[in-house]
């Protein structure tokens, strides 16, 4: 039997969304991503081992997932799985395009990498290869198939846009035969190159998605994937919570500048930063002080830069709220 709960923010876990560069082989049509804020460079190792290790909590749950633009081109992302092991981190996962590069497959092991999680934005080849580039679809559905063989888990990642909506219902089958453990259903983010085509060419309708994306999680947890999917409306009866307030992710860029919530990332507010491989605050005003903001609209954040998901009535107070964008709904085998 399936049972869908919500997954509220664990102030027993940290997450460290570690982007150890901006570089990718592939140039996607809504990617994230913005050089200009994030920088170019890849961090040498010893940097990466550094910054890994601030992160690390006695006694505390600390998950890591190594992301760019694409991870695997570093050269040296085994020794940093590696680096991340040995300090005790309690999950690593490495997100990837499906090029897998550098070998990685052989040079990391089952042990030290709990889920390589890969990136898909379409059920057919025609739909994915529109929005991240020709090729994509066969080479990432060949890179999973070659993960799954050499014993890694594997998650599979859908970001939602107008343009590919119609063939999230298709994923179950494409799911089962691949045998992927974790399906992740991501909203697209208007941030990086999805800002400079503008929410209303992306973003699905509060009824699409409500119509539609809570039914194709069910039927893709029905092949035995544990499925999450973000919450993203709630009721004006339903409370809210900011992760930024609440939840302990950071999210890292190469350039030092660390986050605390992913839709700032295109803005210079980010609260924390590296300064001499030291994790310090940063100056006034920052992210901290959108996330105080108490607003009928719930996430503060989407009010100022995706202020099309709201909807207002005629005294002018919103129709429903916002959620984070962190508050997942997860279905799974129980
Ligand atoms: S694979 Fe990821 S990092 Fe690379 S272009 Fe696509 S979205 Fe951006
Ligand atoms: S998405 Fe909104 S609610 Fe979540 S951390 Fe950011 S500002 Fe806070």
């Amino acid at each position: 039997m399936k049972s869908k709960r919500t997954v509220s923010f664990s102030q027993k876990a940290t997450n460290v969304f570690f982007h150890i560069l901006t570089s990718c082989n592939l140039k996607c049509r809504h990617c994230y991503i913005n050089p200009e804020q994030h920088g170019e460079n890849a961090l040498p190792l010893s940097t990466i081992k550094t910054w890994i290790a601030a992160f690390v909590e006695k006694n505390k749950e600390t998950n890591i997932i190594f992301l760019g633009g694409e991870p695997t081109l570093h050269p040296d992302l085994s020794l940093a799985v590696k680096k991340a092991k040995g300090l005790g981190y309690s999950s690593i996962t490495i997100d990837t395009n499906g090029y897998l590069f550098n070998d990685i497959l052989s040079k990391v092991n089952p042990e030290e990498v709990d889920y390589f999680s890969f990136s898909l934005d379409g059920a057919t080849r025609k739909a994915n290869d529109m929005i991240r580039g020709k090729g994509s679809y066969d080479r990432c559905i060949k890179g999973i198939r070659e993960t799954i063989s050499t014993g890694y888990k594997t998650s599979l990642i859908y970001t939602v846009t107008k343009t590919n909506i119609n063939e999230i219902n298709m994923m179950a089958p494409l799911l089962e035969d691949l045998g992927i453990d974790r399906f992740f259903i991501q909203v697209i983010g208007i941030r990086g190159k999805s800002a400079k085509i503008g929410q209303d060419k992306l973003q699905v309708s509060r009824s699409e998605w409500l119509s539609i994306i809570p039914d194709v999680a069910k039927k893709a947890a029905g092949t035995g994937t544990t499925v999450t999917y973000p919450k993203v409306f709630l009721s004006l009866e339903e409370s809210f919570e900011c992760a930024g307030v609440v939840a302990e992710n950071y999210f890292i860029f190469p350039n030092g500048r660390v986050y605390r919530c992913p839709l700032c990332e295109d803005f210079p507010i980010h609260s924390m930063e590296f300064k001499d491989n030291k994790l310090v605050n940063t100056g006034r005003l920052n992210e901290n002080d959108l996330f105080q903001l108490n607003i009928p609209e719930g996430c503060v954040m989407n009010r100022i830069i995706q202020p099309a998901n709201l909807c207002y009535k005629s005294d002018g107070s919103p129709e429903y709220k916002i959620a984070c964008c962190m508050l997942k709904e997860e279905i799974r085998a129980d």
